[in-house]
């Protein structure tokens, strides 16, 4: 606090400035990592538990920093809001999930986060329709992936772009289900077609019984509303066992696959259509 001495304050404010600093020199090495080919995607595949298969993946941005070597995307990203710059971003990210998606068997479908920057754009349909038509991809097999924050502010114009992105067949799956603070009334506005647990709610499995109630109350929902219910941060057998028993549809984390390099996802798929 101030009345401390000017001790304090110096020693509090330095570590501070850095921060500043810090963030002000990570924002330009972010405008550059486009350029530079610094950013890629990885991708967690995402297993069906009614057929037991794989049925696609979610697309992850990643960026090797010259310097700093990887980058956490929640440290990234919100620096890539702040500026703007996530819009160039993310439709660099719509148009390299589509290209890696097209050579993938036809059945499994890519999701893709969109931030709320781009889900403000008007003209996002058509920028989400260009990458898919480009990479001669069925817009049916693109999954957007948004948080209820989107749907906080300028909601009826969101609500609109969601739509027409719907009505051209692309699937819209509300993520991090659990973490907002008014997830129940967005369910009421907008027909999403998958609801994504947070993996917060995952972990708890076999811990906590108030969390179970939750998980187990949230897939009753999902069925009664008629979507796809997708449990994230699965990391044990246990808790895919739990899944299952409980009627969830889809399951996602470390226990069924890492996020894997463009490369290794491609084989891997190659390798499911085989069998
Ligand atoms: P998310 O959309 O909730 O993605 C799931 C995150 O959980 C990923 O972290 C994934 O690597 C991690 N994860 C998956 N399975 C497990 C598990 O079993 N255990 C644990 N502990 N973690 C697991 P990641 O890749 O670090 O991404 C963090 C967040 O950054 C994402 O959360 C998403 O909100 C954002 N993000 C990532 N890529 C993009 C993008 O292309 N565009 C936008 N707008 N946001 C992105
Ligand atoms: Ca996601
Ligand atoms: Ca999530
Ligand atoms: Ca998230």
């Amino acid at each position: 606090a101030k009345e401390d001495g000017r001790g304090t304050i110096r020693a509090f404010d330095r570590p501070m400035a850095e921060r500043v600093q810090a963030r002000k020199s990570m924002k330009l090495d972010l405008e550059a990592a486009l350029a530079r080919n610094e950013l890629r995607l990885v991708f967690q595949p995402l297993l069906d538990l009614g057929s037991d298969r794989i049925v696609g993946a979610e697309a992850l941005l990643r960026w090797r920093h010259p310097v700093r070597g990887e980058v956490s995307p929640a440290e990234f990203i919100p620096l890539a809001e702040d500026t703007g710059l996530i819009v160039p971003i993310g439709e660099w990210v719509l148009s390299e999930a589509c290209r890696h998606a097209a050579s993938w068997p036809v059945d499994l479908t890519v999701a893709v986060n969109l931030s709320p920057a781009q889900i403000r754009d008007e003209i996002l349909p058509l920028r989400v329709l260009a990458a898919a038509l480009k990479a001669g991809v069925s817009p049916s097999r693109l999954e957007i992936e948004i948080t209820e924050s989107v749907l906080l502010h300028d909601s009826d114009r969101n609500l609109a772009i969601l739509h027409a992105l719907r009505t051209a067949g692309v699937r819209i799956a509300l993520d991090d289900f659990g973490t907002g603070y008014s997830s129940l009334s967005y369910l009421r506005r907008f027909p999403f077609d998958k609801l994504k647990l947070d993996r917060c709610f995952v972990g708890d499995i076999g811990v906590s019984r108030p969390s179970e109630a939750i998980i187990r109350a949230a897939g009753e929902m999902g069925r009664a509303l008629a979507m796809t219910t997708t449990a994230e941060g699965v990391e044990t057998a246990e808790q895919l066992a739990w899944l299952r028993a409980n009627g969830w549809s889809q399951a996602q984390g470390y226990h069924i696959g890492r996020p894997l390099e463009a490369p290794a996802v491609g084989a891997l798929f190659r390798n499911l259509d085989a069998t």
